[in-house]
């Protein structure tokens, strides 16, 4: 069955929308939510206009603050300070990838980590690995909230998750490792270096998958039963109006077959990873305004 991204993240944004009507009746002013965008790369400009789309439609105030991509780091970095100062700020996100001349490390380190509704900072990586209350980065926040929302069983399960990126398959091996629900997992991190990768899918009761190779996980190698989350969104091209189409890391028609549970591509965790964003977002705002 399909796990449907889609419909649940209508469901929460219409709940956020409503806790924000509330929190603002009493004549708070709206959660804000600021993205630093640098540079003229055509994916990030999508990517941050759908999160000002999202924040809109949830009641939140959002300013893209767009920098040419000649601005000197120690520049952004000051512009950084000043958010970091501003209190009518609750969360900033700097769209990544940066310019060559500008340290991605520096930056995300420059964030208040009050502020860090991405969820890159040292400090919130380190709560979230020590099972402490922090922002957790959107995709697996979304992900989390998938399993969480459909009922989906997991303590004791055997986890398996393909891929060790710093904002996916690491700290979702984590989340699902901890003393928690969703959680409580056996978990098994692989990645390109794992010998016989197959041995460890077919072992696997929830397998999620964030390799960025399309249709890579074939349905030999899924268990009858399991819960496949794929995380992969590829641009494959096609004979189509936009030239492409996109395919995740698991190939569906078969796996859907064995596969318990399955998120489809797209509308699987793609319109989940921005409910998280803006459930962050909520989070630093009433930790000012919500006693
Ligand atoms: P990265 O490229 O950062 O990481 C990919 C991981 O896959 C690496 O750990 C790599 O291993 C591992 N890997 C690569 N090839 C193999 C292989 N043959 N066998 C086992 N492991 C392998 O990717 P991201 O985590 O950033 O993204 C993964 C995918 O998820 C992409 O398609 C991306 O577009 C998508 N994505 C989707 C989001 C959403 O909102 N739905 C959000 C974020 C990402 P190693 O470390 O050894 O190199």
């Amino acid at each position: 069955m399909d796990l449907n991204g889609k419909a649940l993240s209508q469901t929460i944004k219409a709940e956020i929308a409503e806790e924000v009507a509330n929190l603002t009746a009493g004549g708070n002013r709206p959660p804000h939510l600021v993205a630093i965008l640098v540079g003229e790369d055509g994916a990030s400009r999508t990517y941050v206009k759908n999160k000002e789309n999202a924040c809109s439609r949830v009641g939140f105030a959002s300013t893209i603050k767009r920098f040419d991509a000649s601005i000197t780091e120690d520049e952004l970095l000051a512009e950084i300070a000043s958010i970091n100062e501003d209190d009518g700020i609750d969360g900033l996100i700097v769209q990544l990838p940066l310019p060559g001349h500008i340290s991605e490390s520096k930056v995300t380190h420059a964030i208040d980590p009050s502020k860090d509704v991405d969820g890159f900072h040292d400090i919130n990586i380190g709560k979230l690995t020590k099972g402490e209350d922090t922002f957790i980065s959107a995709t697996p926040y979304g992900i989390i909230q998938l399993l969480e929302r459909n009922n989906i069983e997991t303590s004791g399960k055997h986890c398996v998750v393909v891929g060790r990126s710093n904002i996916v398959g690491r700290p979702m091996s984590i989340l699902m490792s901890r003393n928690d629900n969703p959680g409580n997992c056996t978990v098994t991190l692989c990645h390109s270096r794992t010998a016989d990768l197959k041995s460890f899918t077919l072992m696997a009761d929830i397998v999620i998958v964030a390799l960025g190779r399309p249709e890579f996980v074939t349905a030999d190698m899924i268990k009858p039963g399991a819960v496949v989350i794929d995380v992969g969104i590829t641009r494959v091209d096609a004979d189509n109006e936009k030239g492409y189409v996109l395919k995740g890391d698991v190939e569906y028609s078969g796996v859907s077959e064995k596969a318990s549970w399955i998120t489809p591509v797209p509308g699987g965790v793609g319109p989940m990873t921005i409910i998280g964003l803006m459930q962050n977002t909520l989070k630093a705002y009433k930790s000012k305004f919500a006693s």
